[in-house]
């Protein structure tokens, strides 16, 4: 057989390779020690002298174009592979994405933390106080006596001898005051408190409350309803209207339970504000002297005002929520909707 056919079989045979190892096979099938090119190198030496420099020089030759060959198809085969893979790897970006579901603050945790933030705002120092309390601070210091139906063993969660779990975060007045050093004060805490109460709708034994503190010389009524009404206009609408009622708690004198202008209907009427236009939203009123005497500050020097908020009442009515019960249930649907 002739060189140049022999190389014209190999090289017939690149074209039609299909892959690196079919590639392979050729190269070692024509190149390889005892491939059909190679050995034909063998043979230059039983060849006649004269001869045997043409020949050489064809051998050497046809060995180089099948190497050639053989290494652009390498190269091509080696891009068509790549082709094929980017092709199957590729993006669809006119597909719609998935979408990744990221945490939030739970209502209640929500509501706190605007209260904090506009109550720091208002110059009013944070701190954390005891969930489970003395009757001392929860009752006594608040002017609520022993003989109080507040403290009734019904009404409260008492732990174990004088202590209760606190029912509410008034309970933290005389430690901020007795903690300070003294007026001036502007405090306040918030967090979970307890009571008694079966969960229906409106009602849970436990829930959130926010306590306030100012304590100062020469604080008046007024300056408690500016401060209130700082609060309302950032916490519900910056044209909120406030009405103070006349009220009762044995911790504060005068007292105010203090209503806001009806966020759905800004004082229409509507169901919510049960058409008065109002809907109540805390209690309020100048600190009482026999507390400021428990907090170690002389009541004929400084004076103070004082107010509590319910947190779920607020988130209620922020969020339009009319069932308690549905902040505790921990339903997911129901907590991303905020
Ligand atoms: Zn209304």
């Amino acid at each position: 057989m002739e060189i140049s056919e022999i190389l014209e079989d190999g090289l017939c045979s690149i074209r039609s390779c299909g892959d690196a190892r079919e590639l392979e096979d050729l190269r070692v099938q024509y190149l390889g020690r005892k491939g059909l090119l190679k050995s034909l190198q063998k043979r230059i030496g039983t060849l006649p002298t004269e001869k045997r420099k043409a020949m050489g020089r064809e051998v050497n030759e046809a060995c180089k174009a099948f190497g050639d060959a053989l290494e652009i198809c390498k190269v091509q085969l080696h891009e068509e592979l790549l082709r094929t893979q980017l092709a199957g790897d590729s993006v669809d970006i006119t597909l719609p994405g998935v979408r990744t579901r990221v945490g939030q603050r739970h209502p209640i945790s929500q509501t706190i933390e605007d209260l904090k933030s506009i109550l720091v705002g208002l110059g009013f120092h944070y701190d954390d106080y005891p969930e489970v309390e003395t009757e001392y601070y929860n009752f006594d210091a608040l002017n609520t006596p022993g003989w109080h139906p507040a403290r009734d063993l019904h009404d409260s969660f008492y732990t174990k001898e004088g202590l209760v779990l606190r029912t509410h975060t008034t309970a933290f007045q005389v430690h901020a005051m007795r903690d300070q050093g003294g007026a001036p004060i502007r405090s306040f805490t918030s967090g979970r408190c307890y009571r008694c109460d079966a969960l229906d709708m409106s009602h849970s034994p436990t829930f959130h409350q926010t306590d306030a503190i100012a304590v100062d010389k020469n604080l008046s009524f007024a300056d408690l309803k500016w401060t209130l009404y700082a609060m309302a206009s950032e916490l519900f609408a910056e044209d909120a209207q406030l009405r103070f009622r006349p009220s009762y708690f044995p911790f504060t004198t005068p007292s105010a339970e203090v209503d806001v202008s009806c966020v759905a209907c800004s004082g229409q009427g509507c169901s919510v504000c049960k058409h008065s236009g109002w809907l109540e939203i805390l209690g309020s009123g100048m600190i009482r002297p026999e507390v400021l005497r428990a907090g170690d500050i002389d009541p004929d020097l400084h004076n103070g005002f004082a107010f509590g908020i319910g947190v779920e009442r607020i988130a209620m009515l922020r969020y339009g929520i009319n069932d308690i019960r549905q902040f505790y249930v921990n339903d997911v649907a129901f907590l991303r909707q905020f």
